[in-house]
This record gives C-alpha cells, sequence and structure tokens, in this order.
C-alpha cells in the first residue's frame, strides 16, 4: 500500500519544512509505504525535514534530457542530487494546462526511471470521455505508451474527481484499475477527492494498491489519518 501526497503548487519551503516536521513525529502505519511531493523549490527542506525516516521525497515532474536549453525543466539527475526518490510525472494538470501529450509523459517517464527515479505516472479520463463510454480506450491509450518497470506505480485520476469533492467509486475505480492493469500488470493508485472518510472503502478493493492524495494531503492529521485508515492491518 502507497500513500502519495501530490500539494501541487502549495506550501514553500517553511511552509514544508514544518509540515514534514510534524508528520515525522506522527505515528504512521508501518504497512503503508509514505511518500509527499512538494513544490520544486520545498523540495530541499522536505529532504531534510525527513532524512533518516521512511517517507520519500518526490518531485511533481521531471524532465527528460539531463541537462540542456529547456528553461523552467529540472532533470532526473538534479532530484537525484539533491536526495529526492522519485517524480509524479503526466498529472491532468499538467496535461490540461501545460501541454503534456501522451508522447511527453512518456519520455519524462522512462528519462526519470533510468536516472534512478521512482515514477507515479498519471492517468485518467475526463467527465465527458466517461459520458462518452470512452473510459477504457482512454485508459488503454495513457498506459500503452508506458513501459513496465520494478520503479513505475501507475496513479488512475479521473479527472472529473479530482480536488471536485466527488469521487468514483469503489466499484469504478476497481474496473478502471482492472482495465490498467490488463495493460501493465503494476500497482495502480487511485486518485481524486480521497479524503480520510473514503480512503478505507476505496483502499479495500483488490485491485487499489494505494492512494494519490491532493487537497486532503495539505494538512498532517488528515493526510495520517488517510495512511491509517488505508492500512490493511
Ligand atoms: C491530485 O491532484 O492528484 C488529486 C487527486 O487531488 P484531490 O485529492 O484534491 O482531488
Amino acid at each position: 500500500m502507497l500513500i502519495a501526497g501530490n500539494w501541487k503548487m502549495f506550501k514553500g519551503p517553511a511552509d514544508a519544512g514544518e509540515f514534514c516536521r510534524g508528520l515525522r513525529d506522527t505515528a504512521l502505519p508501518d504497512d503503508v509505504d509514505v511518500v509527499i511531493a512538494p513544490p520544486y523549490v520545498s523540495l530541499s527542506a522536505a529532504v531534510q525535514a525527513l532524512a533518516g525516516t521512511e517517507i520519500g521525497v518526490f518531485a511533481q515532474n521531471c524532465h527528460w534530457e539531463s541537462e540542456g536549453a529547456f528553461t523552467g525543466e529540472v532533470s532526473a539527475p538534479m532530484l537525484r542530487e539533491l536526495g529526492v526518490y522519485g517524480t509524479i510525472v503526466g498529472h491532468s494538470e499538467r496535461r490540461q494546462y501545460f501541454g503534456e501529450t501522451d508522447e511527453t509523459v512518456a519520455q519524462r517517464c522512462r528519462a526519470a526511471l533510468e536516472g534512478g527515479l521512482q515514477v507515479i505516472a498519471c492517468v485518467g479520463e475526463t467527465l465527458a470521455e466517461r459520458e462518452a463510454g470512452e473510459t477504457d480506450a482512454v485508459l488503454r491509450r495513457q498506459v500503452s505508451v508506458l513501459e513496465a518497470d520494478d520503479n513505475l506505480v501507475i496513479a488512475y485520476e479521473p479527472i472529473w474527481a479530482i480536488g471536485t469533492g466527488k469521487t468514483a467509486t469503489p466499484e469504478m475505480a476497481q474496473q478502471a484499475h482492472e482495465t490498467i492493469k490488463a495493460v501493465l500488470d503494476l500497482p495502480v493508485l487511485y486518485g481524486g477527492s480521497v479524503k480520510p472518510e473514503n480512503a478505507a472503502e476505496l483502499m479495500s478493493q483488490p485491485a487499489i494498491d494505494g492512494a494519490l492524495v491532493g487537497g486532503a494531503s495539505l494538512d498532517v492529521a488528515s493526510f495520517a489519518a488517510i495512511c491509517q485508515n488505508a492500512s490493511p492491518s
């Protein structure tokens, strides 16, 4: 079971350090792997505050080249040098607002894995795609550009459930996860308005291997409660 917190563009270095010290001092279940993904500028503060713990620090994106004329981008070797353990790629906000495509997501994913990072690659359908009955085809298309790897997990995040308070039912999530696993047999996290109150039911589905949490990961108590409620024991 893996619970990952995606902070998006929240928490500068001071807030990140305070959160991480709070999380470090909070009891977390042994059978849940916990990671947080702060903004780039807060990675160093998080790595320092979580040194010596089992909590991993992930970036929210990673470029496919190790260096070059790519203004505004950050590479896998740079992240590794900071002590960062992994990265998210292909978040729907990157696809929606910053022109990420299945191809650039695949390039970022491959480079991050080759650069020694763990990767959470995000996929998911829009509301229009779901209503048009295209969910399975969209997921198959997004997943089929990726290659299986021991250090890769997929996050299924239906776009209509991100930050909206609308959660996929456990049955909907289970079905989407089965579709993804039929293409690539990898762990699949669910993301989309996961909260302490719905974590246990979602995580009890057999094809759900953890959660990618946005809004509810910004508060130590709610993030820790999700980790506790996700614990199989
Ligand atoms: C996310 O951004 O990955 C996410 C799932 O957000 P939220 O939990 O806020 O819906």
